[in-house]
């Protein structure tokens, strides 16, 4: 099929903060007085210039079709520092540029500091907002120390704002692994999380990057290494979250009914997506463009109505067959059998063939027919914290540990 014909995740990068967090490596900018209203303003350009100067998915001297959206996400970075006016302004030019049906799920991420209150909301539902997502990380005041957010534990007013307004959908992020986490703070932040009535709960395990001041003071031996009692958080994590209701529908995310991330699920289906602002990525399904990560040269580029692009490549038939098996993999529903046959025309295990080893041992399972007609494989219960482990063996590789236990 036709790339353009195709519905797109649309994402927009909002790369400003009000200060850097200690773990964080994201392309994000501290912010002044000032940059709101200029990132603002360059992505309202990069809004007008984007299917005319991409072309995606289009050869040939015809000019290319409109891309039609299907979700839009905002993120960032922390968009809400834009203010309701900004963000209400992008958020319905956005959904007017790429077609975004009425009723589609739009996204805004937030900090829960963020002075956000039920006006801000109402004005972003006026453009569409659907779904809120706030990084709260932890209600360990500790935690929320050493990790150098901006927040209390007690900054939970946001959540009834965006409620009250009548914000449809409501996640909140929380992170397991932390250096000296145990199983009750982490146990007590979840419960806080579910006592607010959220729909959709996130658990990302800290990846500790090396230049961060959060990966220096482990280097350093101020702290200590994370990880020990991360598989115990998780699997604990899963099995409260499941009893109060939430699916997990990926490795790192769990909705109640009817509450999944659509935008994060095109992503997990190897679906097309478009991004804008400095450092997103577009994707058609041919090529993959990254957009400068410098804000400067992202500004200066827009402003030309020229390529944000920092650069570019078309992945083979190989790679994107494994990105699909691997993105598929992740979820919850699984790689299917008769999508990944349509797709390239061989079975999933004669492409994958460290796929039968993972099946015997357990960790990987084939379900039949749980979707009527469709084979699927997925990780097996318990062995979701060696996903990734799992996954490198698809690209002809490592030993894999055993799981839960
Ligand atoms: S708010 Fe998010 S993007 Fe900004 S510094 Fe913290 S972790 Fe990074």
């Amino acid at each position: 099929m036709n790339a353009t014909r195709r519905s797109f995740g649309v994402y927009v990068h909002v790369p400003l903060c009000r200060r850097r967090c200690a773990y964080c490596d994201f392309i994000s900018y501290v912010a002044t007085p000032e940059s709101g209203g200029r990132v603002t303003a360059g992505l309202l350009r990069e809004l007008e210039h984007v299917p005319e100067v991409r072309g995606i998915g289009e050869k040939g001297p015809k000019p290319p079709a409109p891309i039609k959206g299907r979700t839009l996400y905002v993120g960032g970075g922390t968009p809400n520092i834009l203010g309701a006016g900004n963000l209400g302004q992008l958020i319905a030019r956005t959904r007017d540029r790429f077609r975004i049906p009425s009723g589609a799920e739009v996204s805004t991420e937030s900090n829960p500091c963020a002075n956000a209150g039920v006006g801000y909301f109402e004005a972003l539902l006026r453009a569409g907002l659907t779904r809120l997502s706030v990084g709260f990380q932890s209600f360990d005041e500790g935690e929320l120390r050493m990790l150098g957010r901006s927040h209390r534990s007690t900054d939970t007013g946001i959540f009834a704002n965006a409620r009250r307004a009548g914000v449809r959908s409501l996640s909140i992020d929380l992170m397991y692994g932390l250096p000296g986490q145990r199983p009750d703070t982490f146990k007590k932040s979840l419960e806080a999380a579910l006592s607010l009535g959220v729909d959709h709960v996130s658990l990302y395990a800290l990846k500790l990057e090396p230049s961060t001041p959060l990966g220096l003071a482990v280097e350093r031996g101020e702290l200590p290494p994370p990880d020990a009692a991360a598989a115990d958080i998780y699997y604990a994590a899963l099995d409260r979250l499941e009893a109060e209701g939430y699916a997990q529908y990926e490795l790192s995310n769990f909705a109640r009914p009817g509450h999944r991330c659509r935008h994060n699920e095109i992503y997990w289906e190897a679906g097309p997506f478009i991004g804008l602002g400095p450092s997103a990525v577009s994707d058609d399904g041919t090529a993959r463009r990254r957009n400068t990560p410098d804000l400067e040269a992202w500004l200066d580029a827009v402003k030309r109505g020229g390529l944000p692009n920092g650069d570019e490549e078309r992945p083979t038939e190989e790679e994107r067959r494994l990105e699909m098996a691997m993105l598929a993999l992740r979820t919850r529903d699984g790689l299917s059998e008769k999508r990944f046959r349509g797709r390239w025309g061989l079975g999933v295990a004669e492409a994958f063939p460290s796929l039968a080893a993972h099946l015997a041992a357990g960790r990987l399972e084939l379900l039949h027919g749980s979707i009527p007609g469709e084979d699927r494989w997925r990780i097996a219960r318990g062995h979701q914290l060696i996903a990734d482990r799992i996954l490198v063996d698809l690209v002809g590789g490592s030993s894999v540990d055993r799981g839960r236990g």
